[in-house]
C-alpha cells in the first residue's frame, strides 16, 4: 500500500486537484470531508456526531475520522495506491496514520503541500458552488458553470456548503492554523514534503503536482 496526502488549508484546492490527479494516475481518492458529508447526508450514527463540528468549522474528532479511515482502507488491497485529501489534520491522525500504514506495510510516499495566499483563499471559499448530485466543484467567478446554478457534467443543482460562508470560513482558518499547520513541519523532517504554488489556476497547480509526483 501506498499513498500521498494533499495538505493545505482549506480553500487551497485540494478538491480540484484531487480530481485532476485521479483521472490521470491510478490513485484511490480518499477525501474525509467527502465521507463526513455523505455520512450527514444519509444520517448516520457518524454523521450525527460530526455535523455539530462541521457546521462550526470545528474538527471532528480523531476517534471517528479514524474509524471512517481505517474502516475504507480495510476495504482495499495490499496494492493499492491512495490520495488522502484533508486527512490527516492533526499531529495525532499523523502519527497513527503512521503507524496504520506501517501495519499495513504501506508507506507515505509524498505530501503535497498546496501553498495559497489568505486572501484568495477567502475569495475561493466564499464563491465556491458545489454539485448536490456529483459533487463537482465550482466557483461562480472562476470556474463557472455554463448555465447559472446548474453542474455541467450532471445538470444536478450547485449548491453553498453550509460551512462556506464567511464567519466560518474564518474560523476554519483559524482551526487550520492552530491544528493542521503543524504537519508541514512533521512531514517537512520526514523528507517527504513538496511544495506547490497552488495560488494561481487549477490547471497549473495540477501540471506541477504531476510532474513531482513520483
Ligand atoms: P473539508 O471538506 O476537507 O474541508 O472538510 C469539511 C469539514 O469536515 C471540516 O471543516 C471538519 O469539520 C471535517 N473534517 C474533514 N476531514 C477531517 C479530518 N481529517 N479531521 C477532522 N475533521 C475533519
Amino acid at each position: 500500500m501506498k499513498a500521498i496526502i494533499l495538505l493545505g488549508a482549506p480553500g487551497a484546492g485540494k478538491g480540484t486537484l484531487s480530481e485532476s490527479v485521479k483521472n490521470a494516475t491510478d490513485f484511490i481518492h480518499i477525501s474525509t470531508g467527502d465521507m463526513l458529508r455523505e455520512a450527514v447526508k444519509a444520517g448516520t450514527p457518524t454523521g450525527l456526531e460530526a455535523k455539530s463540528f462541521m457546521d462550526k468549522g470545528e474538527l471532528v474528532p480523531d476517534d471517528v475520522i479514524m474509524r471512517i479511515v481505517e474502516e475504507r482502507l480495510s476495504q482495499g488491497g495490499l496494492d493499492d495506491k491512495y490520495m488522502f485529501d484533508g486527512f490527516p489534520r492533526t499531529l495525532e491522525q499523523a502519527r497513527l496514520l503512521d503507524e496504520a500504514m506501517t501495519k499495513a506495510g504501506g508507506v507515505i510516499s509524498q505530501v503535497f503541500l498546496l501553498e495559497v495566499p489568505t486572501p484568495v483563499i477567502v475569495s475561493r471559499l466564499s464563491g465556491r458552488r458545489i454539485c448536490k448530485n456529483c459533487g463537482a466543484v465550482y466557483h461562480i467567478t472562476n470556474i463557472p458553470p455554463k448555465v447559472e446554478g446548474i453542474c455541467d457534467r450532471c445538470g444536478g443543482q450547485l449548491y453553498q456548503r453550509p460551512d462556506d460562508t464567511e464567519a466560518t470560513v474564518l474560523n476554519r482558518l483559524d482551526v487550520y492554523q492552530r491544528q493542521t499547520a503543524s504537519l508541514i513541519d512533521f512531514y517537512e523532517k520526514k523528507g517527504v514534503l513538496v511544495r506547490i504554488n497552488a495560488g494561481e489556476t487549477p490547471q497549473e497547480a495540477a501540471k506541477e503536482m504531476l510532474e513531482q509526483l513520483a
